[in-house]
């Protein structure tokens, strides 16, 4: 057997590789400063074309552009109409700007439990956490996997709930041949830089809703507007006049950051392939590995993975999940966990929530790691990987 780097033996690997990196290469950059030698650096046509790429990728009606994920997430609960005393469902296995955004509306997020194999939210437990305050579910496709899409849809129109997709994990998935982002009421992406294409930061919201449309237009710049069609107050006075006709915030995205995602998005069909290639690879390799268990792929989904999970079996392990991240780390290979269940956190805590309220969440997070996944990664690295986990199973083997 290997001696482990962590017991003095030598890493897999020397250079250190972590769980995700953006790709951006010469093309991107000058995209980026070409805008900056121009005239436009914020409200240009840059974000326009931004938009109109993303409606045409994803095949919606409407692509609003923002400054983050987390500011599209809280624009599609005000679009949803999300205020005081409403209760949005969501799951506790995300970031945790998932549930933020309904804590800046004045509501209250409410976890429902995980399907302990796909990991995402359980369309049961959403329908048992159903209160006459529901007013939405932010579903999160997590690690890219689409969420049932037929049963949430199916929940929200009995009881008549907005569907919000958190999305930041999953552009270019497709459940059933259809893009994500065409499947929500409201789908939200991110384009932080471990995500599949990166603006640096950056965010949009997708709809087909016309309604909804109008008003996460309003929600992202200040609740302003110039459209006279939709001015109620003083009579117009000249081209200088607008009105805020709700509140909003500043949650624009700049011209350069929105050149730098068109740039990405011409890069994403490849980004797509080398995912899905590395995640076969890994499928391959730890579907073999009795101490592993692989995440389940619904049928439906065809699935762009943003982050590769392995769920450690410590029943069947002698070390515990912490030893082993350490010992990866020690290999040169920089996992990471995603996520700890939100309610969990002190704040959350501090608001009431109990621990133990989402047992498969809890029980999957116990077990659960990040490897390196990204397009950069050559074969090699995705070897080296597959090399570190087998060689810390074996260490640790019962
Ligand atoms: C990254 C992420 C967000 C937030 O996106 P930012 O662009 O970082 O604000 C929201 N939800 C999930 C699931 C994420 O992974």
């Amino acid at each position: 057997m290997e001696k482990l780097a962590i017991k003095g033996g030598c890493p897999v690997r020397s250079g250190k590789i972590y769980y995700g990196r953006q790709w951006v290469d010469e093309d991107d950059v000058q995209a980026v400063t070409k805008v900056l030698r121009g005239d436009f650096l914020t409200c240009g046509p840059k974000v326009e074309e931004m938009e109109r790429n993303l409606e045409k990728y994803i095949g919606a009606k409407h692509a609003v552009a923002v400054s983050n994920g987390t500011a599209a997430l809280h624009c599609a609960c005000i679009a949803a109409g999300v205020g005081s005393g409403d209760e949005v469902i969501t799951t506790p296995i995300t970031f945790a700007a998932s549930a933020n955004c309904a804590l800046y509306c004045g509501a209250r997020p409410v976890f429902a439990d995980i399907n302990p194999e796909t990991y995402n939210i359980d369309p049961e437990s959403i329908r048992a956490h159903i209160t006459d305050k529901t007013k939405a579910v932010i579903a999160v496709d997590f690690t890219g996997q689409v969420v049932d899409v037929e049963k949430i849809r199916a929940i929200c129109d009995e009881y008549h709930l907005v569907f919000i997709e958190d999305a930041a994990h999953s552009i270019a998935t497709k459940y059933n041949g259809k893009q994500v982002g065409s499947l929500a009421d409201i789908t939200t992406f991110s384009f932080h830089p471990v995500k599949t294409i990166t603006g640096g930061e950056g965010g949009a919201c997708i709809t087909n809703n016309d309604e909804y449309y109008k008003k996460l237009v309003l929600a992202h710049t200040h609740g302003i507007t110039h459209d006279e069609s939709l001015m109620e107050g003083a009579p117009h006075e000249g081209p200088w006049y607008y009105e805020e006709i709700a509140l909003g915030y500043n949650y624009r995205i700049t011209d350069f950051q929105a050149a730098l995602i068109i740039s990405q998005m011409t890069k994403l069909d490849k980004f797509v392939s080398r995912r899905k290639e590395i995640v076969k690879r890994y499928n391959e390799a730890f579907s073999k590995i009795p101490e592993i268990i692989v995440q389940k792929e619904i049928p439906e989904s065809d699935t762009c993975r943003h982050l590769y999970i392995i769920r450690l079996d410590l029943d069947k392990l002698t070390c515990s999940r912490k030893e082993f991240f350490d010992a990866m780390a020690a290999e040169n290979v920089q996992c990471q966990i995603h996520y700890v269940p939100v309610y969990w956190f002190p704040y959350y805590q501090r608001l009431g929530y109990e621990m133990g309220s989402c047992p498969n969440a809890e029980e999957v997070y116990k077990g659960i790691m990040s490897i390196p996944l990204y397009p950069k990664l050559t074969d090699e690295d995705v070897e080296d990987v597959i090399h570190a986990v087998k060689k810390v199973v074996e260490n640790y083997r019962k």
